[in-house]
C-alpha cells in the first residue's frame, strides 16, 4: 500500500491500452472487462473494467479532461495497487465491486499526450522534472500577468513544442485543425486540450443547470487566467458545453449516464446489492467537490456527501470547495442518486496541466499515496453509514 507501482508518468493512449490488456491476461481471475461505456465520435471504444465480487459497488473514473493526465495515472496506479497486494485485495474484493473507466475522454487524452510525449519521451527523470518546473513557472507567470488584465503572448505555449502532426489519428487531426482555425489559435494549445475531438468539454456538457452554464459561458467569452485567449462559446480546446445536454457530439456523457444508471439500478434486483460511491478524478488544485445543490438535495444526500468529503480531506489535506454555481456533470449525480456519495477530486496541489505535477516527483508520489489511502478510507466510511 505504501508503494508506487506505476513508474511511467506520461502514458500514450496505446500504452494505457497495452497495460490494460496485460492486466486482463495476467490477472484473469481478478481483473475483468466489465462493459462498453460508448464509442466516441472518432470511434474510440471506452471500456470499463472491474475488480472484486462484493455487493457494494464503486465507480472510479479519470480522464474527463484530456490534459489532466495525472488522473489517468492515478486510476491505473490504484488498479495495480489492488491487484498486486494480496492482503488489500482480500480485504476489499469480497466486500466491494470496483468499476473503473481509466479514460473517459480518449480523444482529448490523445491530443494532449501525443504532443507531450514528442517533447518528453527521451528525458531522464531529472530532465523531466526540470522540463516540468520550467513549464510550471511559465504557467504561473502567465496567470500573474493575466490577473492584471493583460492579454500578452503566453509563455506556457513556448515551453512545450506542439504540432497537429503529433496526433496519431488523421480524422482527429482534421477536426483539431478546423477548431483551431475557427478559434484563431495555433498548435501551441494542443498540450492543454481538455475537450473531446470535436471541441466539446465533457464536464461543461452537464445535465444539471445546463442553461445556466450556457449563460455563464456567454458572459465569460474566453477561458480563465492564462487561457484568456481561448473561446468558450464555440467548439474549442476547453469549456465549450455544446448546444444541449447530451449533445450528439458528446457520446461519452450519454455512455457514462447509462453506465451509472445501470449500476445504480442493481439495488432494484437484489436487496443488498448497491452502488455506494462514485469518484470522478480531475486536476488540478488539491480540492474536493461534493456539496450538493441545496435546491435539489435531500437531508440524507447532504449527510452522505459531507461524510465522504470529510474522510477524503483527512488523508489528503485537500480543501472542500462549496462553489456558488453547481453545474458540472457530477453535480447531477450528487442530487439524482439516493444513498450514493458522488465526489469530484481535483488531484495535485501543484497547478499547470498537463505536467506541473512532475516538477517534483517525490512530492507527487507522496500525494498519490495519500489519495490511494483517502479513496479506500472514504469507500469504507460511506459504506458503513449507508
Ligand atoms: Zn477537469
Amino acid at each position: 500500500m505504501n508503494k508506487i507501482y506505476l513508474n511511467e508518468y506520461i502514458l500514450s493512449y496505446n500504452k494505457v491500452q497495452n497495460l490494460i490488456c496485460y492486466l486482463e491476461n495476467n490477472f484473469r481471475d481478478k481483473f475483468k472487462f466489465d462493459d462498453v461505456v460508448c464509442k466516441t465520435s472518432f470511434d474510440y471504444q471506452i471500456n470499463s473494467y472491474k475488480i472484486g465480487t462484493g455487493r457494494k459497488h464503486i465507480i472510479i473514473f479519470g480522464g474527463t479532461h484530456g490534459c489532466e493526465i495525472i488522473t489517468v495515472y492515478f486510476v491505473l496506479e490504484f488498479i495495480l495497487t489492488l491487484l498486486l497486494n494480496d492482503k488489500l485485495y482480500n480485504e476489499y474484493a469480497n466486500k466491494y465491486t470496483f468499476h473503473f473507466i481509466p479514460i473517459l475522454n480518449p480523444e482529448g487524452y490523445t491530443i494532449s499526450t501525443s504532443n507531450l510525449l514528442a517533447n518528453t519521451s527521451k528525458l531522464s527523470i531529472e530532465e523531466l522534472e526540470k522540463f516540468a518546473t520550467n513549464y510550471l513557472q511559465c504557467y504561473e507567470q502567465d496567470d500573474y500577468l493575466a490577473l492584471q488584465g493583460k492579454k500578452l503572448d503566453k509563455r506556457y505555449k513556448k515551453a512545450i513544442q506542439a504540432s497537429i502532426e503529433n496526433i496519431p489519428d488523421i480524422d482527429i487531426q482534421r477536426s483539431v485543425k478546423k477548431i483551431l482555425k475557427s478559434c484563431k489559435l495555433d498548435e501551441s494549445v494542443l498540450p492543454i486540450w481538455s475537450a473531446n475531438g470535436l471541441g466539446i468539454d465533457l464536464n461543461s456538457n452537464s445535465i444539471h443547470k445546463f442553461k445556466e452554464i450556457k449563460k455563464l459561458r456567454k458572459l465569460q467569452k474566453v477561458g480563465k487566467l492564462r487561457y484568456n485567449d481561448i473561446p468558450v462559446t464555440k467548439p474549442s480546446p476547453l469549456s465549450y458545453p455544446g448546444s444541449c445536454t447530451f449533445d450528439k457530439r458528446v457520446p461519452e456523457n450519454v455512455g457514462l449516464y447509462k453506465y451509472i444508471k445501470k449500476i445504480y439500478s442493481l439495488k432494484d434486483t437484489s436487496e443488498d446489492e448497491k452502488l455506494t460511491s462514485i469518484f470522478s478524478y480531475h486536476s488540478t488544485g488539491g480540492e474536493i467537490y461534493g456539496f450538493c445543490d441545496l435546491a435539489y438535495a435531500n437531508k440524507k444526500q447532504i449527510e452522505i456527501q459531507s461524510a465522504g468529503m470529510l474522510e477524503y480531506e483527512k488523508y489528503t489535506g485537500y480543501s472542500k470547495i462549496n462553489e456558488k454555481l453547481k453545474y458540472g456533470v457530477m453535480d447531477f449525480y450528487r442530487v439524482a442518486l439516493d444513498n450514493v456519495c458522488s465526489l469530484t477530486i481535483e488531484l495535485s496541489k501543484v497547478n499547470a496541466n498537463p505536467i506541473g505535477f512532475l516538477s517534483n516527483i517525490d512530492n507527487f508520489k507522496e500525494e498519490i499515496l495519500n489519495n490511494k489511502k483517502a479513496l479506500l478510507k472514504t469507500i469504507d466510511k460511506v459504506s458503513n453509514i449507508l
